[in-house]
């Protein structure tokens, strides 16, 4: 099976942070400054599909690389999650965390963050 993500960590090239059973790297085509991707590094397709042990490690590293992020790229938001399914969005199918560090004015109007996935007509 030829899968990019887990090419990547065969690589181990790109890789910013990582532990014993998760891995960062940034995202090829970002779409912030900083956008960065966790995985695991045992191939699963979705977030749904992590063991106990596996979801502590991508959340654990979360934290680590929301500090290289800060420090690199003073962020002023962020927006974590996971794409699930390709009706959910999802492109690359080895499960995978997006932190996406947000900026002052970088949309007109950020309220709603990911809850504005799915256009709602409705104000909330
Ligand atoms: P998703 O649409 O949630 O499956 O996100 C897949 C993400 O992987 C996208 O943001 C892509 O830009 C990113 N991506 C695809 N190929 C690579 C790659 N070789 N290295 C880094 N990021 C990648
Ligand atoms: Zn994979």
């Amino acid at each position: 099976m030829d899968c990019v993500f887990c090419n990547i960590i065969k690589d181990n090239k790109v890789i910013i942070a990582e532990n014993e059973l998760a891995v960062a790297f940034y995202d090829n085509f970002p779409v912030s400054k900083g956008h960065t991707l966790i995985i695991p590094r045992r191939h699963v397709e979705t977030y749904f599909d992590l063991n106990e042990e596996e979801m502590k490690a991508i959340f654990n590293l979360s934290q680590e690389v929301k500090k290289i992020l800060a420090k690199l790229y003073k962020p002023d938001g962020y927006n974590v999650g996971f794409n699930v399914g390709v009706d959910g969005g999802q492109t690359v199918m080895h499960c995978h965390m997006h932190v996406i560090p947000r900026y002052h004015g970088d949309a007109l109007n950020p309220r709603g963050g990911i809850r504005k996935v799915v256009k709602n007509e409705k104000k909330y």
